[in-house]
């Protein structure tokens, strides 16, 4: 998708269907109010179409991707953030508590750190008494690992891309 083509209701309905799958696939769930939640999903879509990427709707991107990756949906800070306050900071992502009404949604304080703190490789590679023979990669967004040549292409958690995998061992 790019500039060009304009995001029209159906685009984003189809967004939306996707997105609300994905996380129910891996767990997690999507706001229910889904007129808010379709608002986000095409907050997605523009980014995608302006960036190349789906940076976060509600935070400001700096368009270069190895700077916005932390914050490319989900983000790093989703799972932290629903765990802790019910929702990621958008409220795209909501826990289920929430989604079944025993938590109510107050604001999300901003989790993700000042640009001069923020380090590609958030986890130091460190050895314990763990033997491996194989790299593992660890995904930035749910934690996930595995230990495999390379990471893999999507995270079979959260769906994230190889991207925002890091070596973890
Ligand atoms: S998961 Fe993160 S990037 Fe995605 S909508 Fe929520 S806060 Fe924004």
């Amino acid at each position: 998708m790019s500039m060009d083509d304009p995001i029209g209701p159906a685009d984003i309905e189809n967004g939306y269907l996707r997105c609300k799958k994905d996380a129910e696939s891996g767990g997690y769930h999507v706001n229910p109010d889904a007129d808010f939640a379709r608002g986000l999903v095409g907050g997605l879509m523009v980014n995608l179409a302006r960036y190349g990427y789906e940076s976060c709707p509600c935070r400001l991107a700096s368009g270069k991707k190895d700077e916005d990756l932390d914050i490319i949906c989900p983000c790093d800070y989703r799972d932290q953030d629903v765990v802790e306050y019910g929702a990621c900071y958008c409220a795209l992502y909501v826990s289920q508590d929430v989604l079944d009404g025993k938590r109510e949604l107050a604001s999300i304080p901003e989790r993700r750190p000042p640009r001069s703190l923020r380090s590609k490789n958030s986890v130091p590679v460190t050895s314990g008494p763990l033997q491996v023979t194989m790299p593992v990669w660890r995904c930035k967004v749910c934690g996930y690992l595995c230990a495999r040549d390379g990471p893999p292409e999507m995270c079979p958690i959260c769906k994230a891309k190889k991207e925002r995998f890091e070596r973890f061992l």
